[in-house]
């Protein structure tokens, strides 16, 4: 079963991060984090990007999890980043993360 993430669904107007309940927090760091390295590795136009090995076990995205996989991640399409674990079925995407704090990507000035 994916888990499919919104980012928006963490953040107010502003963009900032909601107060949240520790179980939420410890999925969103885990997100954040695959954002972060993800975007890092964008390059425009997006034509085809790799799949990144983000620093991040799979047990981190929530309490009472034993999978010590990595989680390795990429863009698939402009607007969904799509993670998985290299050992477990765990999967998941995340939607609505570009132009928040943890979008990394170089923006080019016009
Ligand atoms: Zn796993």
């Amino acid at each position: 079963m994916a888990l499919k993430a919104d980012l928006k669904h963490f953040l107010d107007e502003e963009g900032k991060v909601l107060a949240l309940t520790e179980q939420a927090e410890t999925v969103f760091k885990f997100l954040s984090e695959i954002v972060m390295s993800v975007s890092k590795h964008i390059k425009q136009p997006l034509i085809e990007i790799d799949l990144v090995a983000v620093d991040l076990k799979c047990n981190t995205r929530a309490e009472q999890l034993t999978c010590d996989g990595n989680i390795e991640a990429r863009c698939i399409s402009t607007r969904v980043i799509e993670w998985h674990c290299d050992t477990c079925e765990a999967v998941g995407t995340i939607s609505n993360w570009q132009g928040s704090m943890w979008d990394k990507q170089q923006h080019t000035i016009h």
